[in-house]
């Protein structure tokens, strides 16, 4: 690639007016082509008709759209949409489009793999490659508008990779999809989910957008958690939880906290309880997830109704406000925790 190009997806809203200012263009002319972009999905600057030919020759020549190409589309029974898109460099990162009663939900990847290992998930089985860049972020999103027609009501970083390990680029796709002139999308309805990055959850606490934050706990002791999510070795949970209550005040935000019932690994009631204890004062909203099967442990499986009732009736009992979630997009491993990148 040659360096003095600019490349679209790159450009913040202040990087568009810089560049236009330096061309000698009003400076509206940023958010006429972020409209284009970001609103209308119209990613050839030959269509943006109310730029002047000269202007859209220009920025052709000048600045490259480079978008995930699409490798492979599948849809599952129900109705789950997943997606396999091809870098500039040829890595390869997958995304989910969720449909619930009409609402759609975007699940984007924010890292080539995922560093951290975790027992139960297939994206850290296939280790590493690189964190995405902004435009590679963002470009997943805006091609399943485009390819789907219409807006999508909420994104979350629950694709491949860890959201709070690639925070400059994540923070800079949030700003610019929350941005008035670029996507407009509300802060509540963007959701970074981490496996407990305390010092990128400290950022958050002080991050200027709401949005909205969900932690991937399964486990509420420190020796299981060790077990069963390596990072926690680096953050256990006393610093973690700390970091949530840090949040909490803060921003007065509730968190949700993300729990796969793995069989007999960690279902077992006296875990309920120990989470109550964890999480006391926090008020948090948990998300139940089935445990998904994954190719690398097949010796993992989902925890029977049997024992996920008596997890629940003591979530129930303990007063916490639960959820048990339904799989979604399973027969085309696009479920939690499925995404391999194509691998
Ligand atoms: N790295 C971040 C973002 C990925 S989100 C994080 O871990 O939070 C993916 C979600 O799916 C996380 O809550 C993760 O813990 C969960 N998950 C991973 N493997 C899973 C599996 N096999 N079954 C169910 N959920 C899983
Ligand atoms: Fe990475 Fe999240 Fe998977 Fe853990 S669960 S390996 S942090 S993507």
């Amino acid at each position: 690639m040659n360096d003095n190009y600019y490349d679209a997806l790159e450009l913040s809203l202040n990087d568009w007016q810089i560049l236009f200012a330096d061309w000698g263009e009003p400076k509206f002319r940023a958010g006429q082509v972020c409209q284009w972009i970001y609103a209308k999905k119209v990613f050839n600057y030959h269509d943006m008709s109310n730029l002047s030919k000269d202007l859209r020759v220009k920025l052709s020549e000048n600045v490259l759209m480079t978008l995930p190409v699409l490798i492979r589309q599948q849809t599952s029974r129900d109705g789950t949409k997943k997606y396999l898109w091809q870098m500039n460099d040829g890595v390869r990162v997958e995304s989910v489009l969720l449909n619930h009663g009409g609402h759609r939900t975007a699940c984007i990847s924010s890292q080539a793999g995922c560093p951290l290992g975790c027992m139960f998930c297939e994206t850290g089985a296939n280790g590493f490659t690189r964190n995405l860049t902004r435009g590679e972020i963002l470009g997943q999103f805006l091609m399943m508008e485009k390819l789907n027609g219409g807006d999508i009501n909420n994104i979350v970083f629950m694709g491949m990779g860890e959201p709070l390990l690639n925070e400059a680029a994540v923070f800079s796709a949030i700003r610019s999809l929350n941005d008035k002139s670029m996507r407009n999308l509300g802060a509540r309805h963007i959701t970074i989910s981490t496996s407990g990055i305390v010092p990128g959850i400290e950022d958050l606490a002080d991050f200027e957008i709401p949005i909205r934050l969900s932690l991937s706990l399964h486990a509420a002791n420190d020796a299981l958690r060790n077990k069963l999510m390596p990072v926690n070795k680096q953050y256990p949970l006393q610093k973690l939880t700390a970091a949530l209550r840090h949040y909490r005040e803060r921003t007065g935000e509730r968190i949700t906290i993300e729990y796969a019932l793995i069989d007999r690994v960690n279902d077992a009631v006296e875990y309920a309880y120990e989470l109550g204890a964890l999480l006391d004062g926090l008020q948090p909203y948990v998300n139940l997830i089935p445990y998904n099967a994954i190719p690398s442990r097949p010796e993992l499986r989902r925890s029977s109704d049997g024992r996920v009732k008596e997890f629940c009736g003591a979530l129930s009992e303990l007063k916490i406000e639960y959820e048990l979630r339904k799989e979604r997009g399973g027969d085309i491993a696009a479920a939690c925790g499925q995404l391999a990148g194509g691998k």
